[in-house]
């Protein structure tokens, strides 16, 4: 290898430019950004296994990608079957990464898919571990799911079977199981895809928040309540990336105040409760 070279590969491993402004970021600052590029503000889709740290107070109490967690603890899930059944990845979070921790101190079951991956067998295993474990530890579901529009991108074919029907209403179901015992479910979008709108394969929960650079507010700074109009999901509140884990946390705390635990809030209450 020739300095030149050495030099070109160091240089490029080290910046890259932004998809929208073109302007060239170093890596480090935009990591520190959370992904937020400096020079337009534009979000960059953020790593699975990143959100998760971003997200959590701390490193994960438990960590609840199958391959990881305690084989003691999917077995009392009942998950084994699923798992031997399965092939995950080697890298961590190249499909999706899933904890149990505590954001702004209010315990939670977190899972994020990560962006551009197609919707795909280990995921659902994930997710039906993150929904069991919600039941059995009878913590809130926050799920992440960026933009399926994302996924499209040819280099990103999917390594296992795709998410079937099938799979998709088992998660429905399992998902029921945790309205039932009224466990809060919480769903972020993240990256509105090409359209300029928000869509997913994946079932949603009770409140859907969405991560948008522009946040229309009202005049006491409070997000207002509106959907994307090309998003083909209804978003019950909007936010901006930094302010997602305080946002979560709020709602983690509405939920929390036993008076109201399991009953789907108006998203009036949690403005007044904030
Ligand atoms: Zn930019």
């Amino acid at each position: 290898m020739t300095d030149i070279t050495h030099y070109t590969e160091r240089r490029d491993a080290l910046w890259k430019k932004c998809s929208h402004c073109d302007e060239p970021v170093f890596n480090q600052v935009l990591k520190r950004h959370f992904y937020t590029c400096p020079h337009c503000d534009h979000y960059s889709p953020m790593p699975a296994e990143e959100r998760l740290f971003h997200l959590f107070d701390t490193e994960p109490l438990m960590n609840l990608y199958p391959p990881l967690a305690p084989e003691s603890l999917l077995e009392s899930l009942e998950l084994m079957d699923f798992v031997s059944h399965t092939t995950f990845p080697d890298e961590l979070g190249q499909l999706i990464a899933a904890g149990d921790g505590t954001i702004s101190g209010h315990p939670a079951i977190l899972a994020v898919v990560h962006p551009y991956s197609v919707p795909q067998r280990g995921h659902f295993v994930t997710l039906l571990t993150c929904i069991r474990a919600s039941l059995q530890k009878n913590l809130p579901l926050i799920t992440v799911y960026p933009s399926d529009g994302l996924a499209k991108r040819k280099s990103d074919e999917p390594k296992q079977s795709e998410l079937t029907p099938a799979e998709i209403t088992h998660l429905k179901i399992e998902l029921d199981g945790l309205s039932q015992a009224r466990l809060p479910q919480i769903t972020a979008l993240t990256d509105i895809g090409v359209t300029g709108g928000f869509s997913t394969r994946f079932p949603l929960g009770d409140l859907v928040v969405s991560e948008q650079k522009k946040v229309v507010h009202r005049g006491d700074g409070i997000p207002n309540l509106s959907d994307s109009p090309q998003s083909d999901v209804l978003i019950d509140l909007n936010t901006q990336r930094q302010e997602l884990p305080t946002l979560l946390g709020k709602l983690l705390a509405f939920f929390a105040d036993k008076q109201t635990v399991g009953r789907k809030a108006t998203t009036h209450e949690i403005h007044s409760n904030s």
